[in-house]
């Protein structure tokens, strides 16, 4: 599966699922999102995998996409949920930042980790300057050419500190120059979450006096945190603070089948993916973080009951109309046909969108 055909599905509310299936990484990167570390909380397998068995060939999603934490620390659970998952149709992905390859030349891939890369459908090295201290580009390079020649589908999620960070000039040009077109990348930029958070600056941009609508076309996938809790997007802060109206239940306790109602079904997830929750504060005269920040001011949405009454007021029947069904249906296209492409220039590095589709078909 061509990293493409994960991305064209990215925006599709309940088309997949992200599941970080532990917190755990031996990696120590100033940037991590998850702020893991080798103590950090893991749970038991049978939360994930009651979860992932309650998939059917009638309601499942089309990717479930592993990640952590570091994954590839569980690589039996890895190989267990991919081959669950595929029993009614469901494809599987999983992200790592090749722990394993810190000290030997890359050839030699541990056995149990070879056996869960290849049970999944793809395989996504995460890779940037913080990665490369612990784990030499050289390693990393010599991984991916045994997986590539061996026939695996592989993409790189290749991070900078910025969209001019030289850095990734240089690792684009040294990826194409070592595997051609053979490895897609999605690139983006650090984001001011976890370990990040000390030293990047979160980006404020003043509220215009005219808010428009802007569909929010991360909260689509569902996202099943370390310890089962499940939330509507993959914004870090969402599994940290657990925003009422982001949370849809939990791995313990609900099936694949009642999340994915809840992501499809709910007023206030419709309203976001439609409108965007600054247009939604301006509709309810609400403007929780008093300036026009998209994530910020969903957080802060559920932090002040009286905000999150009046939006849920202000969306309460126009989410009934026919109407807005209509509507929805049509930005839900409009989105569709933007593909992979469109998410990659949405979501990482515009300039360097068009490397997810290398070696596309
Ligand atoms: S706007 Fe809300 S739903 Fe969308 S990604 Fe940000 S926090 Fe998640």
């Amino acid at each position: 599966m061509h990293l493409a055909e994960i991305l064209n599905w990215r925006s599709v509310p309940a088309a997949g699922i992200s599941m970080g299936l532990t917190r755990r990484c031996p990696l120590h990167c100033a940037h991590c999102s998850t702020q893991s570390s080798m103590t950090s909380e893991q749970h038991p397998e049978l939360l994930f995998k009651r979860f992932v068995a309650s998939f059917s060939h009638e309601s499942r999603p089309a990717i479930l996409a592993m990640s952590g934490g570091e994954a590839l620390l569980r690589p039996a659970l890895v190989s267990a949920l991919a081959k669950s998952a595929r029993r009614c149709g469901t494809t599987s992905s999983v992200l790592s930042g090749l722990f394993f390859a810190r000290t030997h030349d890359g050839t030699k891939i541990p056995a149990p980790i070879r056996v869960a890369i290849d049970a999944v459908d793809h395989f996504s090295a995460s890779l940037d300057a913080f990665h490369e201290a612990e784990v030499p580009w050289p390693n990393v390079r010599r991984v991916l050419r045994t997986l590539l020649d061996d026939g695996k589908d592989l993409s790189i999620h290749l991070v900078g500190r910025d969209a001019d960070d030289p850095y990734l000039t240089t690792r684009i040009a040294a990826v194409r120059r070592h595997f051609g077109t053979h490895i897609p990348m999605l690139v983006n930029q650090v984001a001011s979450f976890g370990r990040a958070r000390a030293w990047t600056p979160m980006v404020m941009t003043k509220r215009p006096a005219r808010v428009e609508a802007q569909p929010c076309t991360m909260a689509a996938w569902p996202v099943m945190g370390f310890d089962g809790r499940i939330v509507a997007c993959g914004n870090d802060d969402a599994m940290d603070r657990m925003p009422g109206h982001l949370v849809l239940g939990h791995a313990s306790t609900h099936t694949w089948a009642q999340i994915r109602e809840r992501t499809l079904e709910s007023s206030m997830m419709r309203a976001i993916r439609l409108y965007g929750p600054d247009y939604l504060a301006a509709r309810a005269e609400m403007h929780p973080s008093g300036c026009a920040a998209g994530c910020r001011t969903c957080m802060a949405m559920s932090g002040d009951a009286l905000v999150e009454e009046r939006v849920r007021a202000s969306i309460a029947i126009s989410m009934q109309k026919q109407s807005t069904r209509v509507l929805e249906a049509a930005a839900g296209e409009l989105i569709r046909q933007g593909g992979a492409l469109a998410f990659a220039r949405r979501n990482g590095v515009a300039r360097y969108a068009e490397l997810a589709l290398l070696g596309a078909t």
